[in-house]
Formats: C-alpha cells, sequence, structure tokens
C-alpha cells in the first residue's frame, strides 16, 4: 500500500560517502566496500543540492558529515569546490554545517588549513591509548594505527582545532574504563562518543556478548564515576544524551516521538554512485534476502520525494514503523531510545518489526541501568 501523507524530514544529517575507500582495515569494521577506490563525482553533490532546494527538504539549517570510508582520501581541491557549491545553491538563510570523521592518519597542514577556513567539525576515530588503540585500528599489513592518528591530533592542535573522538569499545577494552578515561581526559577533545564493536554489514561476530554484560555495566559506572569527580569533566556522549532523555522525559505519559533513524529523509545518505538511502545511515551498504537492499532511488534520475511512490520504501517504512511501536509497547526504555535503529534490528532480528537488539541491549539498557544505579546510590535511593 502507498502512502503520501506521512511527515517528511526536514533533512538533518546529509552524509555523503565521498568513497568508500579507507586506507585502515580495522578488525571489527562493518563496511564491506572499504578496499574499493571508488571516488564520488561532483555532480552527484551538486544535483543532490539542487534536488534539495528544489524539493523544499530543507528548513533552517542540515549537518554535511563526511564518512563511511575515510574521506581524506579524497583531494582537499574535492571538498575546496564543494564548499563553492554550497555557496551557490543552498539559500543564505539555511545554516550549512559540515562535519569530517576521519581516522587522522592521513593529516597534514594543508588539511588543518582547509578545516579552520572551511570550520568544517573534525571527528577523530581513536579507541584509547596504544595498546587499546592498536589491537583493532589497524593498517592493511597488521600494523597498529596509533602513532600516524597522535601525530594527526597534535596537527590539529597546533592548528587551534577543536575535535570530537569516537571511541570503539570491545570486549577487551571495557576491562580499561579508568585508563580510557585518563587517556582522553588527557588527549583534550571537546566530546567522546563510545561505539560498541557492532555485528552488522560484514563484521559478522562482535566481541561484546552476553558475557560482557557486568563488565560492561561496570564500564559505564566508572566512566560515569571519574567524570562526576572533581575537576575531570570530560564531555561523553552518551552520558549527556541520558542526561537530555532524563531532563525531557514526561512523567505523565510515555509518547512516540519519532528518532532521526526513523524518520523519513531526516537522515540521508549518498553513495559514491549517487544511490541514496534513508533511516540508519549503515543500510546504504546493506543487501537483505527479502528487501535486496534499501536503495530508494538514485540522485541523477530520482527526486527525493519519489520514495513515497516507492514499493520498498513503503515497505521498509511500514515495517519500521511497526518495530517502533512494539518496543513502545512493551520496552521500559522506550523514552531513552525512541524504538532502535532499524539497520540493527534487521540485521540481528531479520526484520524490522522488531524489539530489543544486542545492539540495544549494550548501548541503551545498559548505560541508563548503570548510570541509574549509580544516582540511586548517590542519593541513598537503594
Ligand atoms: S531499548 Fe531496544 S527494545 Fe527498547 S525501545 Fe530501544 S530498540 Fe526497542
Amino acid at each position: 500500500m502507498y502512502q503520501d501523507d506521512f511527515p517528511i524530514g526536514p533533512l538533518e544529517l546529509l552524509i555523503f560517502q565521498s568513497t568508500s575507500f579507507c586506507n585502515l582495515d580495522c578488525k571489527y569494521c562493518y563496511l564491506p566496500d572499504r578496499s574499493s577506490k571508488k571516488k564520488i563525482n561532483i555532480d552527484i553533490i551538486r544535483n543532490t543540492l539542487l534536488k534539495l532546494v528544489e524539493e523544499k527538504i530543507i528548513q533552517d539549517d542540515f549537518c554535511i558529515v563526511w564518512h563511511a570510508g575515510e574521506p581524506t582520501v579524497m583531494p582537499i581541491d574535492f571538498y575546496k569546490k564543494v564548499n563553492e557549491l554550497i555557496q551557490e545553491i543552498i539559500p543564505s538563510n539555511v545554516k550549512v554545517t559540515q562535519q569530517i570523521q576521519t581516522n587522522a592518519t592521513l593529516l597534514n597542514d594543508e588539511w588543518c588549513e582547509f578545516f579552520n577556513e572551511s570550520k568544517m567539525q573534525v571527528g577523530v576515530s581513536i579507541d584509547g591509548p596504544k595498546e587499546i588503540n592498536d589491537k583493532n585500528r589497524v593498517l592493511r599489513n597488521g600494523k597498529g594505527t596509533y602513532e600516524e592518528i597522535i601525530k594527526g591530533i597534535n596537527l590539529l592542535k597546533k592548528h587551534n582545532i577543536e575535535f570530537s573522538v569516537i571511541s570503539v569499545l570491545t570486549n577487551q577494552s571495557i576491562n580499561f574504563p579508568a585508563d580510557i578515561y585518563n587517556f582522553f581526559k588527557e588527549l583534550g577533545p571537546i566530546s567522546v562518543g563510545f561505539n560498541i564493536d557492532e555485528e552488522e554489514g560484514v563484521n559478522i561476530k562482535s566481541s561484546i556478548d552476553e558475557n560482557s554484560e557486568t563488565k560492561l555495566k561496570e564500564f559505564w559506572r566508572t566512566i560515569f564515576q571519574l567524570q562526576l569527580t572533581k575537576s575531570n569533566y570530560l564531555n561523553i556522549r552518551e552520558i549527556s544524551e541520558f542526561k537530555e532523555s532524563l531532563l525531557n522525559m514526561n512523567l505523565s505519559s510515555k509518547s512516540i516521538s519519532v528518532g532521526q533513524m526513523t524518520n523519513p529523509l531526516s537522515i540521508i545518505t549518498i553513495d559514491t554512485e549517487g544511490n541514496f538511502s534513508t533511516f540508519s545511515p549503515e543500510l546504504l551498504g546493506m543487501k537483505d534476502k527479502h528487501y535486496n537492499d534499501f536503495l530508494f532511488g538514485n540522485i541523477n534520475t530520482d527526486s527525493f520525494l519519489s520514495i513515497k511512490k516507492n514499493k520498498k520504501f513503503n515497505l521498509v517504512y511500514d515495517d519500521i514503523n511497526n518495530g517502533i511501536k512494539k518496543c513502545y509497547d512493551t520496552c521500559d526504555y522506550f523514552t531513552f531510545c525512541g524504538g532502535g535503529a532499524p539497520s540493527n534490528k534487521l540485521y540481528e532480528n531479520g526484520n524490522f518489526n522488531t524489539t530489543e537488539t544486542k545492539y540495544c541491549k549494550y548501548s541503551k539498557k545498559i548505560i541508563v541501568d548503570a548510570l541509574m544505579d549509580e544516582i540511586e546510590e548517590r542519593l541513598s535511593i537503594k
């Protein structure tokens, strides 16, 4: 059944895969095409921006994210041309921010000068101290990348560029919460986000499983305790999100507020060929027996709004919504989560129309439990 009365957008995140290639070969990486040297053509960027304006999918602001592959494999001139296109096409009353998620190993002075000129926000992927980072963040020859990453971070610091960090947690690294916290406190990012080693894409087995649950909870309690220690504050993404959910919680009723990952075209992901997807960014490269793939059109031939009449999109959207309703009806953590990441439901449960995943257990539920335990103990409620 086709629908055309559901809310679309507005766009919050526009994720471009400028290249699927990555010069690293991290052991937990989910990207299937990270050896492919395909690069996006600038015409795909132009067509995307033109269609976003024509089809009124943007409102006051949105963020362009360069991700999924190592974006600094592309020449700086490519990003300079993108900046010109943004100036030319996007109305001046729309605020466009740009973020780049990089492994930092290819940075040089020229990149840093460009980041400063273009005000591009920089996120660096690093897992912690050398012994932890080099276990998984490795080159194709298996060599650790810690030194190269730190060299890149030192360049950012030399050019006074603020950076955030994403660190992947494995069953091994969660044994060392204090080492990891103190390392990042010393390193000086503006925030740290912890992603878990997830079963997704070509990463078919995560190191984090039911045997890690107690350790993982303890990891989060220690991180929270360290953050609460005087003069030791470090902005941790997951703790900030938890606090925001608590502050916005409606105690008298539970309401479904659809998140970025479950609202059509709030997130748009575009690959090197111009194919586009929405909902979870990870869906872009995924294949599936039932839905085949999650490409809902190509920017060179289709409008974004054509998804409304796209059979595959409608099937996916219905299943995602039904899964959210099930979560709403059955899960005590719904307020903190909003119904989960569709790509994890599909990958782990084989269907969007489902509830709990290992991902939500280890990335949402355990964190909420750990932080609530700590708060209750400090307030002597327990
Ligand atoms: S925590 Fe899991 S089960 Fe609960 S709402 Fe989120 S995705 Fe659904």
